[in-house]
């Protein structure tokens, strides 16, 4: 349900009653604006109302795109999970597809040492750059920073490509402090973002850095009080909880699936701070992550009050990913995202894990769609049908891919029944708003 109220009257109109059409909503807002206010965000059927009402409330900019022509070359061997294209193929697909002028991109600067000692240790800094410039590491540096194997390799670029998106990430949270002391609201994409393993001192997961701690920290350093974190890749955010455990202005809240490498975040609920995990089985599917969007995150969420949501959009959980048995299609984290981003009036939304060229380039080519309000179309365009048939991927699923991997950006949806076990997971999370109330 949601409601709208006036200013001066204390009449409150309830648009999920309302009969009219979509354009009525549309008129009713524009005449509204700019005293429209919403008494409860969020909870709407109809996709994308909220983000529109929440947008005339809050006097939002146009969303921003921040990326780098740096992503474009693959980063690591070809048998590396991420030697493929991702970054720069969503950029080159929203292009396509006209969604990204110049206006709404901005180019990526590299974070310097001093940013990124804010949360990493002096020395794995250094050793990343040495490593970058000597192309090797010793066995030392080797076994304190897990620099070297496959998890973490040696390449060209290994200081200055994560260090580029730890900058847009950093570069974003800037823009967004700025916004909130503005009173205004934004909405920032940073799909080279989303690294949300890194540790202080030692790569993990892929990642060397970690750009959401990293961001989330300059979002406090600003005078940011209240943020949550919200996790939807199919690996647990463990470097970003960790980071915040002990933190009551940061709200972190994983998706995960259970059992999947780090092995973290298995526990529904929370045992320190504001630390909430969800991890979900095997097979999970849209109308199970629709049910946790507007049962858990949703409510928990909103008694947090956030004044900015950082959301991490890792399309490792969609059905088409090699390296999770997750099954989303990527409407439903779409959803998730159009829902989302109406729960505070400023959002910095991060990629993360995804490790198919086709399904991570449609996903995040989506979401920009979904941040911009910009209808998905039945069929892509020839232009955007030439960008997927540029990908490559040395997998075996990547010698035969199926059509609908070029000729459209909608996944078919994966519904199903709500499982008794994703059920008691948020049963075990339902309590925490009380639990916090009756600590304050
Ligand atoms: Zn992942």
């Amino acid at each position: 349900m949601i409601r709208i109220r006036f200013k001066g009257s204390s009449r409150n109109w309830d648009l999920s009653t309302a009969h009219g059409s979509p354009r009525w909503v549309r008129r009713l807002c524009a005449a509204a604006a700019p005293q429209v206010k919403l008494a409860r965000p969020g909870l709407v059927d109809r996709r994308g109302l909220a983000t529109y009402l929440e947008a005339m409330a809050a006097d939002q900019q146009d969303p921003l795109f921040i990326g780098s022509e740096i992503f474009r070359k693959p980063p690591h061997g070809p048998r590396h999970p991420l030697a493929i294209a991702r970054v720069c193929a969503t950029m080159d697909l929203c292009r396509a597809l006209g969604w990204l002028p110049d206006t709404a991109y901005r180019d990526s600067p590299r974070a310097d040492t001093a940013a990124l000692t804010r949360f990493h240790d002096a020395d794995y800094v250094a050793a990343l750059q040495q490593a970058e410039r000597t192309g090797q590491v010793s066995a030392a540096d080797r076994e304190r920073f897990n620099l070297g194997a496959m998890e973490a390799p040696i390449y060209p670029a290994m200081f200055m490509r994560p260090a580029t998106a730890a900058g847009g990430s950093l570069h974003a949270a800037d823009l967004l402090v700025a916004a909130v002391a503005a009173g205004q609201g934004r909405r920032i994409y940073s799909p080279a973002g989303g690294t949300h393993h890194g540790r202080p001192a030692r790569a993990s997961g892929f990642c060397y850095f970690n750009d959401p701690v990293l961001a989330i920290l300059r979002l406090l350093d600003g005078g940011i009080e209240r943020i949550c974190y919200l996790d939807y890749d199919a690996h647990h955010g463990d470097g970003v909880e960790d980071a915040f455990a002990h933190d009551p202005r940061v709200l972190t809240l994983s998706i995960h699936e259970q059992g999947r490498w780090p092995g973290t975040g298995m526990t529904a609920g929370w045992s320190r701070t504001a630390a909430v995990n969800l991890p979900v089985p095997p097979g999970f599917h849209d109308d199970e992550l629709a049910f946790i969007v507007a049962e858990a995150v949703i409510p928990i969420c909103t008694a947090f009050a956030p004044q900015i949501v950082v959301i991490q959009c890792g399309a490792d959980a969609l059905a088409d990913d090699p390296l999770s048995k997750l099954n989303l299609s990527n409407g439903a984290l779409w959803q998730a995202v159009a829902h989302n981003i109406a729960l505070a009036p400023c959002a910095l939304i991060l990629g993360g894990g995804g490790y198919n060229p086709w399904s991570v380039s449609r996903c995040w080519t989506g979401i920009w769609a979904t941040l911009c309000g910009h209808a998905i179309p039945q069929q892509l365009p020839p232009a955007g049908r030439a960008v997927l048939a540029d990908l490559t991927w040395s997998r075996a699923a990547g010698r035969n891919p199926p059509r609908h991997w070029f000729d459209t950006l909608a996944d078919k949806p994966n519904r199903g029944l709500v499982r008794p076990q994703i059920r008691a997971a948020v049963e075990a999370v339902r309590h925490l708003p009380q639990s916090w109330r009756s600590k304050q």
